[in-house]
């Protein structure tokens, strides 16, 4: 099949308008949040900003919906054949959900089109397939009795999602939840709220009982604290930042006990041994690790820690692969490189940046803003040496497209670097000595570790969740479905017996 034509108007692009609660599109007289185009700052459209009442009433569809259609009563394969239908259309509107993907987000439309989309048709369709296969377990007791675990929908799962990677991080949340017969209320972020809207109104067109998959827009601290306290929200699957992720799970203690799955920040390494097999290919896996998406990814590679006699030469192939990198209009097919999502985290990244120098280290690449990209913040990949574990850009999360180096003279020094003492979430290490990549992969505290390579691969049976502060459970993987039932344990005895 021939890829079609990628470049469109944005200013053409039709948005979807409203929440989208109960199977249909609808509208509220709340307060509008205004949405960016983050590539050239101008405006975009309007969602509404939820109240807790319109919380109220997309709860009330989704329980209504769970406890009328059969949907997490029907068996696993019939929910499967609605999810399947669904990935195959989100699949045929591949071009127009990668379209308005980007009309909001940082995704430039080819990679949104070539990766993004097909990425979460793939993670549903996943999950479809998976929905049968685990059925619990049979438990070991006397063998005049029989006991065995069994799984359940929650009922309503709350969704809360970051604007990184919309799409997908939408799939994620609902792949999982669906699968295992649960309705879904789901927030997306304020700033990158179409594409999500779309693909709830895709899923009623697969089949899916109407009120099973809502998308409520709104602010974090109003409507996603609503989503969270609602009563009726079981369960709670979140994906953002450190700090909300604290909040959410204070919320959840406190309103209801409620289980959370939290998918939080990271800052992680890239551990590069004084031998690989082969440096380019190490150097394109250091650049794209921290460049992909503006560097606003939660598993962006953002230090480097790299053995003293490899330090030069690894560096200069680093160079060589960012001196080409461009900004551009993220409508136009041939962009490839991300802006940053608002002027607040253009101005968090300058900052960090500030107060890094500050504290003695050198840009020795990049620094600052392309010039000439109208309102857009392109911010240049940036190279910070002179660092060590106290530098706030070693530190903190800054989501921006910030390396910093870090050079170790034997591996016990590099892999004690590699650690971090609040992020856990992955890992790459690079190194032709099998034996040594191993006692790394043992070693770091990471949810992930990628081996001569860096970054997720299309297997979706391989959970990402983070250690530490970078969060609680997995997305994907069976773990992730898993998550998604409770377990409850059953005990049947043959004959009367005593207790
Ligand atoms: P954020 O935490 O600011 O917001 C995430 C979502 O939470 C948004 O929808 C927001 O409106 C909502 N929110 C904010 N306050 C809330 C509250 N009190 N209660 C309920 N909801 C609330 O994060 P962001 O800036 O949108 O996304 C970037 C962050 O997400 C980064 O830290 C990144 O590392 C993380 N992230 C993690 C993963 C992962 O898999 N670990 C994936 C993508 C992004």
């Amino acid at each position: 099949m021939s890829t079609p034509s990628l470049d469109f108007d944005p200013s053409a692009v039709p948005l979807p308008q409203g929440h989208f609660i109960g199977g249909t599109y609808h509208s509220t007289d709340e307060a509008q949040i205004a949405v960016y185009r983050p590539s050239d700052g101008r405006l975009l459209g309007y969602v509404p900003d939820a109240t807790a009442s319109t919380v109220d009433y997309a709860v009330s569809n989704a329980l209504h919906a769970w406890k009328t259609s059969g949907w997490g009563t029907r068996s696993p394969r019939e929910r499967a054949k609605v999810l399947t239908r669904w990935a195959e259309l989100i699949d045929q509107h591949a071009v127009s959900l990668a379209q308005l993907e980007t009309v909001s987000s940082t995704r430039p439309v080819a990679e949104a089109y070539a990766s993004d989309v097909p990425f979460t048709a793939e993670a549903i369709r996943f999950f479809a397939e998976l929905a049968d296969k685990l059925g619990g377990d049979l438990a070991a007791t006397r063998r005049d009795s029989l006991g065995f675990v069994t799984s359940e929908p929650y009922g309503v799962i709350g969704a809360v999602t970051p604007w990184n990677f919309p799409l997908s991080m939408c799939s994620w949340k609902c792949g999982p939840a669906l699968a295992a017969g649960n309705a879904v209320v789901l927030k997306p972020s304020e700033m990158t709220p179409f594409s999500t809207l779309r693909l709830a109104e895709l899923a009623v067109e697969a089949g899916m009982p109407p009120g099973i998959f809502n998308v409520v827009n709104g602010r974090g601290a109003t409507t996603g604290a609503a989503i969270t306290r609602h009563p009726d929200i079981s369960k709670i699957s979140f994906t953002g930042s450190t700090r909300t992720g604290a909040a959410i799970m204070s919320d959840a203690a406190l309103y209801g006990t409620k289980p959370v799955t939290l998918e939080l920040g990271g800052k992680s390494p890239q551990l590069v041994f004084e031998h690989v097999t082969n440096l380019e290919h190490t150097a394109r896996c250091v650049a794209r690790g921290f460049i992909s998406n503006g560097g606003q990814a939660c598993v962006a590679g953002t230090r480097l820690i790299v053995h003293k006699r490899i330090a030069d030469p690894l560096l200069e192939a680093v160079q060589r692969q960012l001196a080409p990198i461009a900004p551009g209009p993220l409508w136009h097919s041939t962009t490839r490189y991300s802006p940053i999502i608002s002027r607040t985290q253009a101005q968090r990244i300058e900052s960090l940046i500030d107060d890094s120098r500050a504290s003695g280290a050198e840009v020795i690449f990049g620094g600052g803003f392309f010039e000439n990209t109208e309102d857009g913040f392109f911010h240049r990949p940036t190279l910070l040496a002179n660092v060590t574990e106290t530098t706030p850009a070693v530190r903190e999360e800054l989501f921006g497209p910030v390396l910093t180096v870090q050079t170790f003279e034997d591996e016990e020094e590099g892999i004690a670097l590699a650690g971090h003492p609040t992020y856990g979430l992955c890992a790459g290490v690079h190194t032709s000595d099998i034996g040594q990549a191993l006692r790394a992969m043992r070693r770091i505290a990471a949810g992930t570790i990628w081996i001569n390579r860096y970054g997720r691969s299309g297997d979706m049976i391989i959970p990402t969740g983070g250690f530490k502060q970078s969060g609680i459970g997995k997305d994907l993987g069976r773990q992730a479905l898993e998550a998604s039932m409770r377990h409850k344990s059953v005990l049947i005895d043959f004959e009367p017996m005593e207790p």
